[in-house]
């Protein structure tokens, strides 16, 4: 008797071969047989008829590390076919705690739960630890944040790292790599990971090398910026000896557009060099990212509350405006590219009235400067406010699609309060239909078969972060699995609609358990941590 039997689908196994008709049976969280006409007494049979049966989804970048802290059940993933995530992206991640890194949180948790997390938190270890206790819709991987851990050795001062520090940093990866992290990710436009010099992350990622660790990075700049920065990334890999894996892929401004062909030469010139260099994508043309991190670092130093102290006054104000359009060689905003009128408010909790509008829209509805409608924006949020900034465009967007090496990443996290589907703004729809609007882009352009469309969401996925015996639909390995309709899949959300459900998922198991059923989201929590190696 098996768990599950799925019958008459058309399977993608995830190899990038030719899909074929087989049924397919799950026992034990395994895939225990692929053939014809399997006749088994099975406790739940599924039928495929018409349909792909795929090995489940990876996202490859996602911000999901809270639910270590709460447990999550996935689901904004889980809808989209995805049943691994790899998480602790730009640098950040709870742990190692240090004391400016969870204000925002500790405004919204009980005395007794901040102390809980930071417990957790302490040591990249306990974290591990703790989130191996946990239960998530989906499989979860995790990388060490570089933020924290320069948080946690030099809070948030610029310039360079002392010897102490810098033992103090090391100490910490050297620590979350024996437990199980897949390498360190940097933010670098995020304060305090900004701060760091190249040969800072040289230093550091030559302790993850001994592990076959990954450095991961969200680039200094990625638009007048992006080639130095992308050459930076490739630095750090080749002189440390670790893999490199660059974030959200893109180039940004108008100015810029047509540049990616150029950076992907430079990838394929790293790789035929013998170094492994990949990025992942989201597919879209607007970032998503905290409102404090579009105006420069040097404003940050000291953290929020130095920063909200700064922005009070006029004078400063005026001279963070002029080092967003004119320092650009030194810092790159968001804001730069999209302009006032392209940078929407996503998030603004304790100002709702800012929600859904751009910054040029509240300026003119107050009468006052755009870069003071960012300030009021940051100010009546003590610091946290979310935005989307439109700044990319689409012909670069589809060359780096195009890209073998170049993976799937939503560059969001696990969504734990369920919000109504027809929620007007809010967020970025890149949380919510990344892997659809993905397949929908390659499907409907062409830029790959069906098969290898799977294979660069599964398998290829896999293997650019070494996760073992999932990506693919071979017996003995995970039952992690994902039967969809690949004509008719449809991303619904957008930048209206953010939270709306698309369309082609009919099921997916994880780890041999059932997870949506006929398009029905269930609620299972049958993900593990997944760790390096
Ligand atoms: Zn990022």
């Amino acid at each position: 008797m098996v768990d599950i039997l799925i019958k008459n689908g058309q399977i993608v196994d995830g190899s990038g071969a030719p899909a074929y008709a087989a049924d397919l049976a799950v026992k034990d969280g395994k895939i225990v047989q692929i053939g014809p006409d399997l006749d088994l007494e099975a406790a739940e049979t599924l039928d495929a008829a018409g349909k792909q049966v795929v090995p489940g989804f990876i996202e490859s970048h996602t911000h999901s590390d809270s639910i270590v802290f709460t447990g999550s059940d996935s689901y904004n993933f889980i809808e989209q076919g995805v049943t691994s995530q790899i998480a602790g992206n730009c640098g950040s991640s709870p742990t190692p705690y240090y004391p400016e890194s969870q204000i925002k949180e500790k405004g919204n948790l009980t005395e007794e739960e901040f102390q809980a997390r930071k417990e957790m938190a302490k040591s990249p270890a306990t974290f591990m630890a703790a989130a191996e206790k946990q239960c998530y819709g989906t499989n979860l991987a995790l990388f060490a944040g570089h933020s924290p851990i320069r948080g946690h050795a030099m809070a948030y001062r610029a310039g360079r790292a002392n010897a102490e520090e810098m033992a103090d940093m090391k100490a910490m990866l050297e620590e979350a790599m024996q437990a199980g992290f897949l390498g360190m990710s940097t933010g670098l436009v995020y304060a305090p990971s900004v701060y760091a010099d190249t040969e800072e992350l040289i230093e550091l990622s030559s302790v993850m090398s001994k592990y076959n660790g990954i450095y991961v990075s969200h680039i200094r700049g990625e638009g007048d910026n992006v080639m130095r920065s992308l050459k930076e990334a490739i630095r750090i890999g080749e002189e440390s000896g670790c893999r490199t894996h660059i974030s959200h892929l893109k180039v940004m401004g108008k100015h810029n557009e047509g540049r990616s062909p150029e950076l992907l030469k430079e990838i394929d010139a790293a790789n035929a060099r013998g170094l492994i260099v990949n990025a992942d994508q989201y597919p879209y043309n607007a970032s998503s990212a905290p409102l404090q991190s579009q105006i420069p670092p040097k404003y940050l130093i000291g953290g929020v509350p130095a920063l909200l102290e700064r922005i009070r006054d006029p004078k400063i104000r005026k001279e963070i405006l002029w080092s967003i359009f004119h320092e650009t060689d030194e810092f790159e905003s968001g804001v730069y590219y999209s302009g006032f009128d392209g940078a929407l408010i996503t998030g603004s909790d304790k100002a709702p009235e800012f929600v859904n509008k751009t910054l040029a829209q509240i300026a003119a509805e107050r009468g006052i400067e755009p870069i003071d409608a960012l300030c009021e924006v940051l100010l009546a949020n003590n610091g946290y406010a979310q935005g989307c900034y439109f700044n990319q465009n689409a012909v670069d967007l589809l060359y780096i699609m195009k890209h073998p090496r170049v993976f799937c990443g939503a560059d969001s996290s696990d969504r734990r309060v369920k919000a109504d589907r027809e929620k007007v703004g809010g967020t970025h729809p890149r949380g919510t239909a990344t892997t659809l609007r993905r397949i929908e882009i390659v499907r409907d352009f062409r830029l790959r078969t069906m098969e290898e469309s799977i294979k660069n969401l599964t398998f290829d996925t896999a293997q650019a972060f070494g996760l073992a015996n999932i990506g693919l639909l071979k017996e003995g390995w995970n039952a992690d699995i994902t039967v969809l309709e690949y004509d008719k899949v449809h991303a619904r959300a957008d930048y209206v609609h953010p939270y709306r459900k698309g369309d082609g998922i009919s099921d997916v198991i994880v780890n041999g358990q059932m997870a949506v059923r006929g398009g029905e989201f269930l609620g299972t929590r049958a993900g593990k941590v997944m760790k390096r190696g």
